[in-house]
């Protein structure tokens, strides 16, 4: 019974946010390391790899507006706790060669300016691939979907100026391109508004409310949606358009519709259990990467999440991409791509199969 307010807890934050709102506690430093890049494109059987990470917006954001009440990146020992964890988990992918699409908003960008934290600069230095999570309601408010595209355009774009700036930090890193967003699921004309600020690559597509994906928009292969959805009707989300804007990647070979909110499900055993769940949907991606065409795997974690024993912070990240991502890189079947590179891949395939279904 102990248990019961904590796990009551835990469920009435998740329905009150797109994904997730945990609040973790832990410390430690270290300074990023450089993955390698390697050219986008591939005409064999290989699954490009990586873990994304959502920041979410916690506090008043750059418009004003509450996105979680539950923590605060304004307040400065909130953030550089969050600033360690995300530090922790990007050196154990640099360590393992990997690279990661790092997904920032305000006020998590605000507080890096104003504290001057070279966190995104660091993280972007180090090979990962900085982009936007967007949580439309703490950037528009209340009523977001029935707004036009041009109030998603000004608030998308605030915001990738935002993550810019916050990159900037270093004078070094100048005029880094935001190519990735995640968000903005059940706003039809959310590839308008995205294009309109420069976006054109996106995934993670999961209904807020429910936190269950459409089983037509899992798989391994990219393409470029039709249109938006406004959570029902997924027809034009799931169908390819050669002229779409942006590309979508797949998040893997899932088989059922609440993968989102599986990892934090207690009932289903917690960190551990979830990461047998993703070594299988992983293996069962693997298996089904298909030559002449571009193949893709990723999952997402958020700051702070899967953080465990403060003794070994993020261990089953760790022991993920020990046992399960490491041998499938050695043996040539698997290798890292940050998701701007894998919508590269994506793209030159097109270029050498004009026409073609890329499903
Ligand atoms: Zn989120």
């Amino acid at each position: 019974m102990k248990r019961s307010l904590p796990v009551l807890l835990i469920v009435a934050l998740l329905t009150l946010s797109c994904s997730t709102i945990t609040i973790p506690i832990n410390q430690n430093v270290a300074s990023t390391t450089v993955p390698v890049s390697q050219a986008p494109g591939t005409a064999d059987d290989i699954l490009l790899f990586s873990i994304g990470m959502h920041i979410e917006p916690f506090g008043e954001t750059a418009q004003g507006y509450l996105g979680s009440t539950k923590a605060d990146y304004n307040d400065e020992a909130f953030f550089l706790r969050h600033v360690k964890d995300i530090r922790l988990v990007a050196d154990i992918v640099s360590s393992h060669g990997g690279k990661m699409t790092i997904q920032a908003q305000s006020p998590f960008t605000t507080s890096a300016i104003r504290l001057k934290d070279s966190i995104l600069a660091d993280l972007y230095g180090g090979g990962h691939e900085i982009a936007l999570h967007f949580h439309e309601n703490a950037h528009l408010g209340k009523n977001e979907e029935r707004k036009p595209v041009k109030d998603w355009c000004t608030a998308m774009s605030d915001e990738v100026t935002l993550i810019q700036q916050a990159v900037n930090l270093d004078a070094a890193s100048k005029n880094v391109d935001i190519r990735y967003w995640s968000g903005g699921n059940l706003y039809p004309q959310i590839f308008e508004a995205a294009a309109c600020a420069g976006l054109d690559v996106n995934s993670d597509w999961k209904n807020p409310e429910t936190q269950t994906t459409d089983i037509s928009l899992v798989g391994i292969h990219p393409w470029r949606p039709a249109g938006g959805t406004s959570g029902d009707d997924f027809s034009l989300l799931s169908s390819h358009d050669p002229a779409g804007k942006v590309v979508f990647l797949p998040e893997g070979l899932y088989d059922e519709t609440d993968f989102a909110s599986r990892r934090r499900s207690e009932d289903s055993g917690g960190d551990e259990a979830y990461f047998e769940y993703l070594k299988e949907i992983f293996e069962n991606s693997l298996a089904a990467a298909e030559p002449g065409k571009v193949n893709v795997f990723h999952f997402t974690v958020h700051a702070g999440e899967f953080h465990g024993d403060p003794a070994h912070p993020f261990e089953v990240i760790e022991r993920f991409l020990t046992e399960v991502v490491d041998p499938a890189v050695a043996a040539g079947k698997v290798r890292w791509a940050t998701f701007s590179e894998m919508a590269d891949a994506y793209t030159a395939w097109e270029v050498a199969h004009p026409g073609e279904d890329p499903r």
